[in-house]
């Protein structure tokens, strides 16, 4: 095994964030200044999802809508999944390996510091990707992994968590 790394060592600082209710014209336009693939969506303070270039091909363009007539909030992916800076890498891999998701926002005492991406952990470690795909079955997530909108009841949740292979709230998952 590798030195432990953690995740604050390797993570982008400083995510570029975006609005729920700004337009997908403004969310392209700063994407493409910043040169970057994703934006974290941030409300309050708080990371509820993430939008991607690939959101705009799938739910914008593919359906023939008027970006500049469509909101963050309709086409983010929703709920973010978040994780400790000073965890390992190694439990940001198992994370991502067990909800499928490539991109984890980083949150220390509730405050947004970055974003860490299946990309970043591949640069430093190739083949932990690969082990944590092939462990994931067996894994069992962690209390409070998520936060934004349940998958069942749609309630903003801080402790989302994996049930039935949903991210759901509390509440959903008791019943
Ligand atoms: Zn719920």
């Amino acid at each position: 095994m590798k030195q432990a790394i953690p995740i604050i060592e390797i993570m982008s600082k400083d995510p570029i964030t975006i609005s729920p209710d700004a337009s997908a014209v403004e969310a392209a336009n700063l994407m493409r200044s910043r040169a970057v693939g994703s934006l974290l969506v941030v409300s309050g303070g708080k990371p509820i999802g993430i939008v991607t270039e690939k959101d705009f091909v799938t739910k914008v363009t593919a359906e023939d809508r008027k970006p500049s007539t469509v909101k963050v909030k309709e086409v983010m992916t929703s709920p973010v999944v978040t994780v400790d800076p000073y965890q390992e890498i190694l439990e940001a891999a198992k994370t991502m390996a067990d909800l499928q998701i490539r991109r984890l926002a980083v949150v220390d005492d509730d405050t947004l510091i970055g974003l860490i991406t299946e990309n970043d952990i591949l640069k430093v470690w190739p083949a932990l990707i690969e082990i944590t795909r092939e462990r994931a079955e067996m894994a069992t997530p962690a209390e409070g992994v998520g936060v934004g909108y349940c998958e069942t009841c749609s309630t903003f949740s801080e402790s989302l968590n994996l049930h039935n292979g949903q991210l759901v709230c509390p509440e959903c998952r008791e019943e």
